[in-house]
């Protein structure tokens, strides 16, 4: 399975820049065969950019930021996945700003990827520790808050999510967690993945990732991608970024 670079759009952009980002991205991909590269626009340009192009190379894709937790009804505002089906390939689930902002717990997570599951999109579950964990206190207590979001889920369908490990300390900071202390607790979380429910997990880092640290994050055997916020939205820093993990591969 190829490594992946998601950009994270957030709330950012019109459709013209969206528009032109999305082509940047799709560039990249294009000089990049050996990664996948994603990106997750605003839901209301998804439509738009994957209309605009005739073929998305085979290593793009588009991700949702955010699903419901429920299948269809009276939640305005929200998106279910059935409508997302045939859109994206990809939906994040816990995202540390969906957590804060909108309340959604482990419960409503593990709904969310149930959803997803069921019409066959990915979920990318995001998790990670508050503060930063010191010589002494490491491992991040990560696996807690993971037990909640994976609970009543089955092997199979946990083995069927990316994970992405995103410390909050180091999300939008410009302090991201070092390449060691992110070696550390990704294989600090697969091997808790493995005992826990036998299956091996896919994980991703994000935090802070610029093209000044891609290179060395790269260099970690057991990272299977990078989620990119603030540096995807200039085409010039993303591409950088991709190359650059790209070429470790
Ligand atoms: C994110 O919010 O998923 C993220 C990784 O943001 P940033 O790269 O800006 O830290």
């Amino acid at each position: 399975m190829k490594r992946m670079v998601i950009g994270n759009w957030k709330m950012n952009l019109t459709l013209p820049e969206a528009m032109a980002l999305a082509q940047g991205s799709i560039k990249a991909a294009e000089k990049c065969h050996g990664l996948e590269i994603a990106i997750a626009p605003s839901h209301v340009w998804l439509m738009p950019i994957k209309d605009s192009v005739r073929m998305l190379p085979p290593n793009f894709s588009l991700v949702s930021q955010a699903v419901s937790q429920w299948p269809e009804g009276a939640y305005t505002g929200d998106i279910a996945a059935k409508q997302l089906k045939g859109l994206v390939t990809y939906s994040l689930v816990g995202h540390s700003e969906r957590r804060q902002y909108h309340h959604e717990n482990g419960k409503v997570v593990s709904e969310q990827i149930k959803q997803l599951l069921n019409q066959g999109i990915t979920p990318i579950l995001c998790f990670g520790e508050m503060g930063q964990a010191t010589q002494h206190t490491f491992p991040p207590q990560i696996t807690i808050d993971l037990r909640h979001d994976l609970e009543g889920l089955k092997p199979e369908e946990i083995k069927q999510c990316i994970f992405a490990y995103e410390p909050l300390w180091a999300i939008g900071t410009g302090n991201p967690a070092s390449p060691d202390y992110v070696a550390k607790a990704i294989v600090h979380v697969k091997n808790w993945v493995s005992e826990k429910y036998g299956v091996h997990v896919r994980i991703i880092y994000g935090g802070s990732v610029t093209e000044d640290n891609a290179g060395a994050l790269g260099s970690i055997r057991e990272l299977d991608g990078l989620l990119v916020g603030g540096a995807s939205l200039q085409i010039k820093r993303f591409s950088q970024i991709c190359s650059d993990f790209c070429s470790i591969v």
